[in-house]
């Protein structure tokens, strides 16, 4: 379908194929933790006045950058609740961003509104992930498609409807199904229809938040097929938000990799597949085939809950789940004396083993023998508030105290004191495929 003859919004500036569309550039979106009229109000009896507003807030995308080419899909990945559908929505402008800036063909969207941020929204759409719902089942199928070329002033309504059924027939629709009502399409169809409606007005930009993720695995790669075909057909550029890795894998160029409001990783997808650099992106590759990360085997490889957004560790955000926590400099441990220590911390905040004598965790976790100097003082005080011998790690009232004596040393002594603690981490990477950029936010590239 070539462009339609019209002068609104089509044919814009042009942006050759390859070249930045979109330069997201520290962007943030927080949300204050509470809301309500007495949100964030406490009394303080002991100042004047006597009352503090202190709202909490909730980091969901936290400081920013990338690009996205025209003409790519650019694949967006991490465990549900890491910001992923935040950022989408805040590229569009859904929500306001807190910060930074959002570059789309020169315009900052950041800063537009009113009616210039009308205007760009025909540039730039969104597919949701539940075609059920995001359907008006009142309206007929011609009128959904028809609905954001008419918001945009587009045509008269003789050309709408031939744009509509010409859209039907390019999403693998038929257009005779113009007056038909949602309810009679599957969930795979329904999700065409919603591409449809997307491409209406011509866009050169679509966010598509988990649009397979709610379609049986088998119509999942023909929806997946049919964005392609009309990628190439239209030029259009995707971002496209799952939370499943062999989802990203089919349908990007690029990857980017998401933890608690940071970006984490970005490479070709080849390069990010086949040589991934981030101690979190290889725990959830290690999680395929399984295909969920939020109710699979990941748990185990991904030890532990994400952290809140509301209080995000300092440094590397992923470093109170990494398994690869780099040494602290303070100290003198050999990579063996290290590894030793680094489970052993791990086991003792997360509890994960039986009080025992003290010489027996020594044999568990230690092989015997303690880290050298400072460190294995603080290992051997860490043991001794654990152990059943020590009147801490049995079964008495002091159990729990002796737990969190343990944990409090060890963090504070060793995870504290790591660069992953103090520094956040940014780093290019030498790619072993493709030429692309290779970032990865992990201080074992320093
Ligand atoms: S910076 Fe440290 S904590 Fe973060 S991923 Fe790298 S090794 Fe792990």
């Amino acid at each position: 379908m070539s462009k339609p003859d019209d002068p609104i919004g089509f044919g814009e500036t042009e942006i050759p194929h390859g070249e930045t569309l979109l330069e997201v550039d520290g962007l943030s979106k927080y949300f204050a933790s509470e809301s309500g009229l007495l949100a964030g109000i406490s009394l303080e009896t002991d100042q004047f006045p006597p009352v503090s507003f202190g709202v909490d807030q909730v980091k969901a995308v936290d400081d920013v950058s990338f690009e996205i080419t025209m003409g790519e899909t650019l694949g967006l990945v991490g465990e549900s609740g890491c910001g992923k559908s935040t950022l989408g929505r805040t590229l569009l402008r859904l929500l306001d961003p807190t910060d930074g800036t959002i570059t789309f063909k020169n315009d900052d969207l950041a800063e537009l509104s009113g009616e210039e941020l009308r205007q760009k929204r025909s540039e730039i759409q969104m597919i949701f992930q539940d075609p059920q719902s995001s359907l008006d089942p009142r309206m007929k199928v011609g009128q959904i498609i028809e609905e954001p070329m008419r918001a945009h002033d587009m045509f008269d309504d003789e050309g709408r409807e031939a744009r509509a059924k010409e859209l039907l027939e390019k999403v693998g629709l038929d257009p005779r199904h113009y007056n038909r009502y949602p309810h009679a399409f599957s969930g795979g169809q329904r999700q065409r229809i919603n591409l449809a409606r997307a491409l209406s007005v011509d866009p050169d930009f679509v966010v598509c938040d988990e649009p397979v993720s709610a379609l049986d695995v088998s119509i999942q790669a023909q929806v997946m097929n049919t964005m392609e075909e009309l990628q190439a057909e239209f030029g259009l550029t995707y971002l496209f938000i799952a939370h499943d890795l062999s989802v990203i894998r089919h349908i990007s160029d690029r990857v980017a990799v998401m933890y608690l409001g940071h970006i984490v990783e970005i490479a070709e997808k080849e390069e990010l597949f086949e040589n991934p650099q981030h101690p979190y992106t290889k725990a959830l590759l290690e999680s395929i085939p399984v295909p969920d990360p939020r109710e699979s085997d990941a748990r185990g490889v991904l030890e532990g809950e994400v952290p809140s957004p509301q209080d995000p560790p300092s440094g590397c955000r992923f470093r109170t789940r990494c398994p690869q926590l780099i040494a602290p400099e303070a100290y003198e441990f050999t990579d063996e004396e290290w590894a030793h220590a680094r489970t052993f911390m791990r086991a003792v905040k997360r509890r994960t083993f039986e009080p025992m004598a003290a010489a027996e965790i020594r044999r568990e976790f230690f092989d015997g023998d303690l880290p050298r100097g400072d460190a294995g003082e603080i290992v051997k005080d860490a043991i001794d508030a654990v152990a059943t011998d020590t009147g801490r790690g049995d079964e008495s009232d002091d159990e729990r105290d002796g737990w969190e004596m343990a944990t409090d040393l060890l963090l504070e002594s060793f995870a504290e004191q790591s660069i992953c603690a103090r520094e956040r981490p940014a780093y290019d990477v030498e790619p072993e495929h493709g030429t692309e950029q290779h970032f990865a936010a992990c201080h074992m590239h320093r």
